[in-house]
Formats: C-alpha cells, structure tokens, sequence
C-alpha cells in the first residue's frame, strides 16, 4: 500500500452497520479492526456518521449521549472519536465525525447559493452525494489506505436510510474498493438453552432489502458460537463462513482487538479487499499495556466529582484517561462515582474518607456547584491529592477565593451574573456571541509552563498543547491576590496570557486545568497530567507508609 509499494493505490473504504439492536459496540469493533490494520503498517482512520439531526453533539445534554468528544480542530464531536483516537493514538478531525444536521446544512446552503442550477434538490441524489463526498474526503489525499466508516444507528431506522443507500452506491459504484461488515447480536435463549439466529438473519435481510450485502458478520455474542451456528449463519446470509466472526463479551474494550485478531477479521478484511495480508502485525505495546492492566501491583481510590455520574460514559475519557495512566504505573484505578449535588458539608468527610485522590469534572450550569465546591475544600484542607478539570479548575478558583481569601460571595458569571468578586469571568471574545452551538474556545491552544511546578513535572517540557471547550476562564485581576495567598498561575496562553492551569505549591498535588487532559490520553500515549495525580497518590501513600487497603479499612469503620 502508499510508500511500501510505492504507487499509491486506491483507498479502501470500510462501512460497518449495526443490526438487531443498538450498543452492540460498532464503534469498538471499528477502532479494533483499525487497530489490527494499522499493525500491520497501514494506515488508517475511522468516521462517525450520526443520524440526528444537530450539528454536532456540542448542544446535546450528556444524558442523550454521553461525553462530547473534542479534536485538536475543535470540532465537538461524538464519544467514539474517543475510542478511535485511544487505540489509534492518531488524531481525528471534524471530518470524522458528520451528522444529518450537517449534511442538510451543506446541502441546504449550497440550494441557496444556487449551486443546483434550479434543479429540485432531493435525498436521492443530492443527500447521498454529500454523504458519499463526506466519505471520500478523507480518503482523497494520499494519507489513508483505509478510512473505516461507522453508520450510527441500526440499520431499519428511518432516519438512517441515506446512509445505507449512500453505502449501496458506493459499494455498487466501487466494488473492489468497499466493504461492508455488519455487526449484530446472536442471543442466548437460556429456557431453551440454545444461541439464536434468527435476529440477525432478519437484519440481514432488511440490509438486503436496501440492497446491501454485507461481506462479513460480526456477531455479539456471550457464548461461543459453534462450528454449525457459524455455517448456519453464513448460509442464510449468504457471507463465507470465515466471514462469519465471533466477538464474545470481552473483561475490557482493549482486549477486543486480540478477540478479533484471533478470529482473523483483519485478514478476511484485507482477503476481501484483494490486499496482500502478510504483513507481520505488531502489537507489542499494545500487549504490554493489556498486561500491565491485568496485574496492578496495588489498586488507588479515585472519587470522580461530576453531576452526570448515573451515565458513566458523559465521563468516558477521563475513565479511559486513568485505565491509560494507571496501566502506565502498574495500578488499578478504582473509580469512586462520587454524585456533585449529593455532597455536603455534613457528609464530605464520609464521601471522601476512603479515597485516596479527588478529581472534580468538567461541566455547565449551576447544577451541583456546590457540592464540587465542598469537595474542593476538602481534598485542599486534608492535602488529598487533586485534579480539576476545566469547571473543576473554575471551582477551585472558586473556594479558594472564598475559604482561603475571604471573599465570600466569589462566584463565576456562569453561574451568578451579578457577583461582588467575578473570579470566574467569561472571556472577552465570549461577550458578544449569542448563539450557543459551536461558539465556544475550541479545539488545541498552546500553553506554557512554569518550571518547577507539578505541572512541568508531569509533562517534562516548558510548553504543551491540549484541548479546550469553555466560555469562563480566570479573572486575571485577581492573579497576584491568589498567588500571594498560595494559589498560583504555572500554565499560561503564551500569547494572551490567560491562566490555563493553576496550583496550590504548599500541597502534596493541586492541579486545576482549564484544559481537557483527557481528551488526549491513549492506550500508548498515557496522559502526563493524570500520571503526575495517580504518582502523587502513590508517592503520598508511600512516605504515610499506610496501604492504600488499610487506609480504606479505617476510613469505612469509621463512617
Ligand atoms: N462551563 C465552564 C465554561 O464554559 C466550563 C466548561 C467545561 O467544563 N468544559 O467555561
């Protein structure tokens, strides 16, 4: 393929559906068979098409869809982006992630400039070619030998016909260079004891109805499937029988991509396609990350503080951050889900008194302030180990200024428009916006650090660059105030100088960011930020002396 031959061939375009029924995992499945192939020297990408019809995922409440995902171009995008990235550890952009909304967008806009020619515009085929040209944008250039697209979605939902039709033309109109794999369910039917068939049979027929044939079937599954399940299936559905992949319920999405190399998707992939699949896969830090997860030499108790924590995955990142980090230092990382609005002055010490670090989570709106404030609080009187992120650096800011400097009634403008001490300000290029969507400081800003703080520790080097998406930022008039009291600027905009990370020196590990970490942790690339926290936990423990197990004996006796 590019640069092992030396001619550029064509790129490959892999779709894969889901059928029977959603969260079967499509976007694991895709990001493991990405994983496969980029082991083999290839490269690749992978796109999220959404249905619906927002823009972007950036307005939705995280309740509908978990954690807003945000590239280094800014683009607020769906949470497998995050996937993608973690396995890949190869940034993606705004052209991996398309909604509905914004093709309509496109479409709509180019019917006003009069790009149509007074023609009627119409799904079929002017919403199919925006799909299809969103498609083969990113494999125009010669960076990818494979872009991987993901159709969100199962397939008979109305609003996700265009897309499958898109899939048809494309399949139709380059056969040699398109794939489909179609990823359903095989239920087990514990009364009668057996694996059933007939859900995906259907979903492959709806599929046919569309006039897809899907080339390969990646069935979930929690039991194995049988030689004969396999040849039933294959029959039915008219794919090879090696075609037909088990992906059995995996203990963590990282053990996917050997679950999937052993039943040899990649290379019934690369058959299909007509590319040579001899290469040597090289998943060696891959493999030393999986087995450093599986044998932690010690766990740590981590309180995630956020108001979203009944849905798990509107935290994703920063869950995947700390698995990465702590595979990193040999540690498990045990998560404790701490609810923000749940947590008061009367009960902080019980909440927190059998973790070993706190980490306060981004976030919108007053709902649960305080309680993250209260936390804050308490992690800097007790000199527990603490990590803000964007609105958990603005809470910081927050109950400094009010614990530690006086000033009572601080606020950020967020939440109180009208406050005596404004520490939390919205930034000046914020003042006059009105709209909400796509409208915030986005995307990958440099910072640079100031040396001998926690910070530069953990990074080892004087400048960075990570990700933001926030309106607020620190009030720069009170930047000497704090740091005469102890709370300190030590990341900074090089330009604008706005405060991008803030500490207190006079504790164990206080670090807020203003920006999102966790955005840029990989399985091979373990964020420094959230490496620094779990060694300061781990250094904290060791100089106490006190197992971390002891530690939480004592703490649950007492409460
Ligand atoms: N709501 C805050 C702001 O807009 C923080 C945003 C966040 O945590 N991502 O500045």
């Amino acid at each position: 393929m590019h640069g092992s031959t030396g001619t550029a061939k064509a790129t490959k375009y892999i779709f894969v559906t889901g059928g029977v029924s959603s969260s079967l995992g499509k976007g694991i499945i895709s990001a493991s068979l990405a994983k496969l192939l980029q082991a083999r020297g290839m490269k690749v990408t992978i796109q999220k098409l959404d249905p619906y019809i927002n823009i972007d995922p950036g307005t939705l409440n995280p309740y509908e869809h978990g954690e807003c995902f945000v590239t280094d171009d800014g683009a607020e995008t769906d949470l497998d982006l995050g996937h993608y990235e973690r396995f890949l550890d190869v940034p993606t952009s705004q052209a991996n992630n398309i909604t509905t909304g914004r093709i309509y967008q496109s479409v709509i806009d180019k019917e006003r400039r009069g790009e149509y020619l007074g023609r009627t515009v119409q799904v079929i085929p002017h919403i199919t070619d925006e799909i299809k040209r969103c498609v083969q944008i990113l494999g125009s250039g010669d960076e990818y030998d494979f872009v991987i697209t993901e159709i969100g979605g199962t397939v008979g939902d109305i609003e996700s016909l265009p897309y499958v039709e898109a899939v048809r033309q494309m399949r139709w109109e380059h056969p040699e260079d398109t794939l489909v794999v179609h990823l359903t369910l095989v239920p087990y039917l514990s009364a009668a004891g057996e694996l059933k068939t007939k859900p995906t049979q259907h979903s492959v027929k709806q599929l046919l109805e569309f006039g897809v044939q899907p080339d390969v079937l990646v069935c979930r599954t929690e039991h194995e499937l049988t030689r004969s399940i396999r040849n039933k299936l294959a029959r039915f559905c008219n794919v090879d029988e090696e075609a037909v992949i088990q992906s059995i319920d995996a203990q963590s999405i990282y053990e996917v991509p050997i679950l999937m190399q052993e039943e040899r998707l990649d290379e019934v992939v690369l058959m299909k396609l007509g590319v040579d699949s001899r290469a040597v896969v090289n998943l060696d830090s891959w493999n030393q990350f999986l087995s450093r997860n599986k044998k932690p030499n010690r766990t740590v108790r981590v309180a995630l503080v956020g108001k979203y924590v009944e849905l798990k995955d509107s935290y994703k990142s920063i869950a995947e951050s700390f698995t990465h980090a702590g595979a990193a230092s040999n540690l498990a990382v045990d998560l404790k889900w701490v609810h923000s609005e749940q947590v008061h002055k009367d009960n902080v010490e019980e909440a927190f008194a059998d973790v070993d670090g706190i980490l306060v989570a981004p976030g919108f709106g007053s709902r649960g302030i305080d309680g993250k404030i209260e936390a804050i609080r308490y992690a800097r009187e007790n000199g527990i180990p603490f990590f803000g992120i964007c609105l958990g650096m603005q809470c910081a800011v927050i109950e400094f200024a009010r614990n530690v400097l006086g000033l009572e009634e601080a606020h950020s403008t967020e939440i109180k428009d009208y406050t005596p001490h404004p520490v939390i300000d919205m930034m000046e290029e914020q003042k006059n916006i009105a709209d909400m969507g796509g409208t915030m400081r986005r995307g990958a800003y440099p910072c640079a650090l100031a040396p001998g703080s926690h910070a530069s520790a953990a990074y080892g080097k004087a400048r960075i660059e990570e990700r933001h998406r926030h309106r607020y930022e620190f009030n720069d008039q009170y930047r000497e105030q704090f740091a005469e009291a102890g709370m300190v600027p030590t990341g900074t905009h090089p330009d604008s100088g706005l405060v991008e990370i803030v500490e207190i020196p006079d504790h164990p590990w206080f670090v807020g960011a203003q920006f999102h970490p966790e955005y840029k942790s990989t399985v091979v690339t373990p964020h420094p930020l959230f490496k620094g926290f779990l060694q300061a936990i781990v250094k904290l423990q060791d100089s106490r002396d006190v197992p971390s197990s002891a530690k939480r004996d004592t703490g649950s006796e007492s409460a």
